[in-house]
């Protein structure tokens, strides 16, 4: 057979992409320059992602991964990885990511069979019960390649992290569950842990999970449990006193280290590896006499090669607040100023930030030094104060032996690390006794916030807008999130003394600093997308910050000029927190296919009115548009409103269509399952 020049060249193109896919993650790297390849992505710095080589390299025997969407699962994993070293010194373990390593082999965990005694899971559950991002790839040898009983009799445990707000809670794990252990004969140990953030429980849950975990491990590989919980450093902790310029100060990446301001940065943009983006405005979008703040920020992506879409979220990268950074270095009476290095004592683990740094950088940019304590933590510390001590000693084991006595002291209170420790003494020198190595090992690592993007890729060209509500918990102005803080400061600019809460805005040498300040973000695909069709009718449900993802949609369908119907419920407290009030009243007012209804709680002159009770009234306008295809997409708060809604329009459907409540329930599933239904709550 001839193939024409025509067929050839298509063939070629289609080898090479083939090609350039599987090097993907080297040609990033070269891309941005071998310096990208920093220690922190650990076990892939060495080049090999296949697992079995990494194993037997390393003489490993027990292995451990997680998938991490926001870094809990990952957090939790390493803690636990960490805790099993120390109890179970003959157990050589191996920690990592999924993304860490390849799953193109078809016998990738197939090969795992009597290497190692047994494999541990941490995965959280992202969208509609699927597996997070970076386990894409594992998620398609899942589907696709793994074989029935291919997993015969090796040792598996699994520990979820979901929130049962959403209908698939702990998806992610039950499927691992279904297709390791149903299909491919793995043998599970124990049972599934399965923590639930919309309560709170991840601590507790995963507390006893791992109590429970150690002893089976203890009995099913017949080891000795040493009951020697005492902490051992993971890392060599070396004083630094080379150059100047190689010391991060609050840099995310090699990248922007000692970078030259007007550096170009080409990316690709990720958490890794963020666009120091330019905040072009901001403005406030609650009355003053609302009590709370609500802040639109937008961000200039111009100077990058960005592409977002429509409904995708947007990574912030914080740093914490001066006030609490000084509150934790006092409280620890650390020394701000020493510069050190880490080295890592297994080449198999990961740096926990990037280093040489100085103590006060590491707690500004890396730690996660604010929020609920771990009770886990506060039991901890018991073993480095000495029995002279004993009232110290006695008072902490008191607070962090139940869990309840823990939740009503420490956790009601909003306590964070710092402020627990004094509430324990105000006057004891914690500094002494509690190693700095220790605490950068034990606090969580910073993390990103999301955002719902709130601009169109559409509509506002080259920008990225984002409605963050300024978080603020209790009437003590100091327990404030961390983001929504730095935004609400960069908002006010100059008038900025009286708040609560104060950051570096300049960031690290200045680098944030431009006409207005930088911040490190990146995007996040999501599947919140409007119909392919834009002929097809949406249902939106958006309150509060909610309404961010369906500004942009709305944005969208007015560049397409699409007439074909968007019906909107958005609620706030009152007129004052009304977001983009004046926007929807004029700017969209053209769309006569926009229908938007707004439910008011907190409104003196009025019922109290949530977005559940404005979708009864338009149970008509609903199914007819149900009827016609409409999509369905639920934004905003995960605790209450989601679930609430999804039983309306339950009983909007079982209502309408004369069926059964029960009938009515697998026709919702059934949507969602078919990408006609979307949540995007938190
Ligand atoms: P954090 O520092 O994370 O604190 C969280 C809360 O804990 C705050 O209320 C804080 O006051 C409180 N807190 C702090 N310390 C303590 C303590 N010791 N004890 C008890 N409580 C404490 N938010 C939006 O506003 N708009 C959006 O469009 C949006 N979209 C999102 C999309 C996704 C996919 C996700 C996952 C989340 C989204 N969020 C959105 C939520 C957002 O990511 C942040 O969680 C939120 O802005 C708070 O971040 P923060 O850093 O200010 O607060």
């Amino acid at each position: 057979m001839a193939f024409d020049p025509l067929d050839v060249a298509v063939l070629c193109c289609l080898v090479a992409s083939v090609v350039l896919y599987s090097k993907k993650d080297k040609i990033i790297s070269f891309l941005r320059g071998s310096e990208a390849l920093d220690p922190l992505i650990g076990v892939s710095s060495n080049g090999s992602k296949d697992l079995l080589e990494i194993i037997e390299a390393n003489k490993k025997d027990f292995l451990i991964l997680y998938g991490s969407q926001t870094g809990t699962a990952e957090d939790y994993c390493k803690k636990f990885a960490k805790e099993l070293h120390s109890r179970f010194k003959e157990l050589h373990i191996l920690c990592g990511d999924f993304d860490n390593f390849d799953f193109e082999d078809p016998n990738t965990l197939g090969n795992l069979v009597g290497k190692v005694k047994c494999l541990v899971i941490f995965m959280s559950t992202y969208g509609e019960g699927e597996l997070p991002d970076p386990c894409a790839n594992f998620d398609d040898y899942l589907n696709n390649v793994l074989e029935s009983d291919e997993l015969k009799n090796l040792p598996i445990m699994i520990f979820g992290l979901g929130n049962s707000t959403y209908e698939f809670f702990n998806g992610a794990a039950m499927k691992l569950k279904e297709k390791l252990v149903d299909e491919a004969g793995a043998k599970l140990i124990g049972q599934i842990g399965a923590a639930d953030d919309s309560i709170g429980n991840t601590e507790e849950e995963y507390v006893s999970w791992k109590d429970a975990a150690f002893e089976l491990i203890e009995q099913e590989f017949n080891l000795k449990g040493g009951e020697n919980l005492l902490f051992e450093p993971m890392y060599e902790y070396i004083n630094y006193n080379g150059a100047d310029t190689k010391v991060f100060k609050g840099e995310l990446n090699k990248n922007y280290l000692s970078a030259e301001k007007d550096k170009k940065h080409i990316g690709p943009f990720d958490q890794s590896y963020p666009f120091l983006a330019e905040v072009s405005e901001s403005k406030e979008l609650c009355n003053p006499v609302s009590g709370r703040n609500c802040v639109h920020v937008e961000f200039d992506i111009s100077s990058s090669n960005i592409k977002y879409e429509t409904g995708d979220h947007l990574g912030v990268i914080p740093q914490n607040a001066q006030e609490h950074v000084s509150n934790f270095l006092q409280t620890l009476n650390l020394n701000a100023d020493e510069v050190f290095d880490l080295h890592l004592k297994d080449p198999t683990s990961t740096l926990p930030f990037p280093v040489p740094t100085n103590i006060e950088t590491a707690v500004t940019n890396y730690l996660e030094i604010t929020g609920p304590v771990s009770r886990q933590t506060i039991s901890q510390i018991v073993q480095f104060i000495p029995e002279s001590e004993e009232s110290i000693r006695q008072r902490l084991v008191e607070i962090s032996s139940s869990a309840e006595t823990f939740h009503k002291e420490i956790i009601e209170a909003h306590l964070n690390f710092a402020d627990c420790l004094q509430y324990v003494s105000s006057t004891f020198n914690w500094g002494q006794y509690i190693p700095w190595t220790f605490l950068l090992e034990t606090i969580p690592s910073l993390k990103p916030r999301f955002y719902s993007i709130s601009s169109s890729n559409l509509y506002d060209n080259n920008k990225i807008h984002i409605t963050a509500m300024v978080e603020v918990t209790d009437a003590d102005k100091l327990v404030g999130g961390v983001t929504t803080n730095l935004l609400n400061e960069i908002n006010k600019g100059s008038n900025s003394k009286s708040l609560p809460l104060h950051y570096n805005l300049s960031g690290p040498r200045g680098l944030y600093k431009a006409e207005s300040y930088k911040l490190p973000i990146f995007v996040r695909k999501s599947t919140f997308k409007l119909p392919d069709n834009a002929d097809t009718p949406v249902i939106m449900i958006g309150p509060g910050t909610g309404v961010a993802p369906f500004r942009g949609f709305v944005r969208d369908r007015l560049v397409e000029n699409s007439d074909s119907e968007m019906i909107l419920f958005y609620g706030s407290r009152n007129i004052d927190d009304h977001l983009y009030k004046e926007e929807w009243e004029s700017q969209y007012n053209g769309l006569s296919n926009l229908k938007v209804f707004n439910a008011y709680s907190r409104d003196p002159s009025m019922p109290k009115t949530y977005v559940q009770k404005l979708m009864l009234d338009q149970k008509d306008l609903i199914m007819n548009a149900l009827k016609k295809g409409a999509f369905v997409y639920v934004c905003g708060d995960a605790g209450t409103m989601a679930k609430q809604v999804n039983d309306t329009l339950i009983s909007i459907v079982s209502d309408k269509q004369e069926i059964s409540v029960e009938d009515a329930h697998e026709m919702i599933k059934f949507m969602k399952l078919n990408g006609r239904y979307h949540e995007d709550v938190w």
